[in-house]
């Protein structure tokens, strides 16, 4: 029994083990001092010093929460850490703000306009936090029954009077509260609470009025002093939910289930209206406030002169989130357009833009995160793999350099050997071509392939 627990536990650390080894599930934060300066190598990050460091400025933003409508843009060369960077700034954010990563390529889609599937995104990176007031009632327990069958059988019944001041209540119990009066073994004569929210129930201590503990000589030798009757409490509870996630609840077409299979399909404008102003009532009754959370896009460069124009005027809206985009490119084509700019943006959206640059790694550096990523996908290396590693990823690139790992080590693997070796590094680079000998290659062979257009211009490749 216990030795199937165990498989059981093992088991599920496996698969914890598997969804967690990603690209960036090495990063785990920006790696910040308290006075946001970035520690050179820090909760998975390395390097970029500056870049991280802006990033802890964004973050203090996003933080204070009043400031919404800035764009960001990361800036750098292809595997600089760009992305890195989002991911660890959404990892230091609060648990509910909202963050929302998507590629610029993703707005293309049959089931959604562009404008639409922008406009999700906003609304899935801006939260409502909303105060309910929750009931505590306090009393004394008259009786408790708990029918309890079979454990077979189906659930546990049962009913609670609880006395207060005015009345006596019979409450009817469902499994949690059931569960939770036999942990807390609440019986007659117990002063109790009951959140009317969350069912919990809490045993206080034996009333005044009841609790008469005598010892052999028939002395009275214990009272718990518990006020008497009833003693009714308001608690505040918070949630928090994104504007995107109470349209859909709104929206009739879809329902709430939606949220789930994430086939939200178009959301009315109507239905959108009502939800601000429905926010914007709780807002002034001081039931809700809004958290501008980030909005992430990666490889903005595959928007177009629509989408950009789209997302300058939502930028002006106060419920706006903190925009973040990123881009590998340099001067080029306005998507949509005939003109250049740099980074494929619009001027008119650049120049309301924070431009934080990310530059490339030096060799320490890239050996640094070579390492990271090695602990991180348990693989052992040898000194001398790690330095050619590393010296591939000075030629080719990072990214390279870390499909090398995993590629590396299942040949290693494959020989029995418990860590990889120069060889097997030498082995992999030799099997998997790096982008540089896949161009040569394709240049050398041009003519085997099918639809061959080298002769176009190149520029015309996006
Ligand atoms: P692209 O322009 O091609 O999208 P990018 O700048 O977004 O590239 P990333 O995807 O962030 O680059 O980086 C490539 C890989 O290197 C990722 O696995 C990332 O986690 C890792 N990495 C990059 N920079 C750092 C860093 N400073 N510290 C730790 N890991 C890093």
């Amino acid at each position: 029994m216990a030795a199937a627990a165990a498989a059981k536990v093992q088991e599920v650390r496996e698969i914890t083990r598997i969804e967690r080894v990603g690209a960036h599930s090495h990063i785990r934060g920006l790696g910040l001092d308290d006075s946001l300066e970035a520690r050179h190598v820090s909760q998975g990050m390395v390097g970029q010093v500056s870049a991280r460091r802006a990033a802890g400025v964004v973050l203090q933003m996003v933080r204070d929460g009043k400031i919404a409508g800035r764009a960001v843009l990361l800036a750098g060369q292809p595997g600089t850490g760009k992305t890195a960077i989002a991911t660890a700034l959404a990892s230091a954010l609060g648990y509910d703000t909202p963050f929302t990563s998507m590629a610029g390529s993703e707005i293309y889609s049959l089931e959604m306009s562009k404008s639409m599937a922008l406009t999700q995104a906003i609304r899935k990176s801006i939260g409502v936090r909303i105060k309910e007031e929750s009931e505590i009632i306090e009393g004394e327990v008259v009786e408790v029954q708990i029918e309890r069958p079979a454990a077979a059988e189906g659930t546990k019944v049962g009913k609670l009077i609880l006395k207060t001041t005015d009345m006596e209540t019979v409450y009817d119990l469902g499994g949690k509260m059931i569960d939770s009066i036999l942990k807390e073994k609440v019986q007659s004569g117990d002063v109790i609470t009951i959140d009317k929210a969350t069912g919990k129930i809490t045993r206080l201590g034996r009333s005044f009025t009841r609790a008469r503990d005598y010892d052999a000589t028939g002395q009275q030798t214990r009272f718990v002093q518990c006020p008497e009757g009833e003693l009714q409490k308001r608690k505040e509870v918070v949630h928090t939910v994104t504007l995107h996630e109470i349209d859909v609840i709104n929206s009739r077409a879809h329902g709430f289930l939606a949220l789930f299979s994430g086939d939200t399909g178009e959301i009315k404008p109507e239905v959108r209206e009502q939800i601000n102003g429905k926010v914007a009532e709780w807002r002034e009754e001081g039931k809700a406030e809004i958290i501008p959370g980030v909005l992430f896009i990666d490889e903005v460069h595959m928007l177009d002169i629509e989408c950009f124009s789209f997302l300058n005027r939502a930028l002006e809206n106060e419920m706006s989130p903190i925009v973040m985009i990123a881009t590998n490119r340099g001067i080029t084509r306005i998507r949509g357009t005939t003109y250049k700019s740099p980074h494929g943006i619009p001027l008119d959206l650049l120049d309301r833009l924070i431009i934080i640059p990310t530059v490339p790694y030096d060799q320490k550096e890239l050996q640094e995160i070579l390492s990271i990523r090695c602990e991180e996908e348990d693989c052992q290396l040898s000194d001398e793999a790690l330095t050619i590693l590393t010296r591939i990823s000075m030629e080719t690139s990072l990214r390279y350099g870390i499909q090398l790992i995993t590629t590396s080590s299942l040949i290693a693997r494959k020989r029995k050997a418990p860590e990889v070796q120069m060889e097997d590094v030498k082995r992999a680079y030799e099997l998997f071509l790096d982008e540089g000998r896949s161009v040569q290659f394709l240049k050398e062979y041009q003519q085997e392939f099918m639809f061959n257009e080298n002769d176009e211009d190149e520029s015309q490749m996006e």
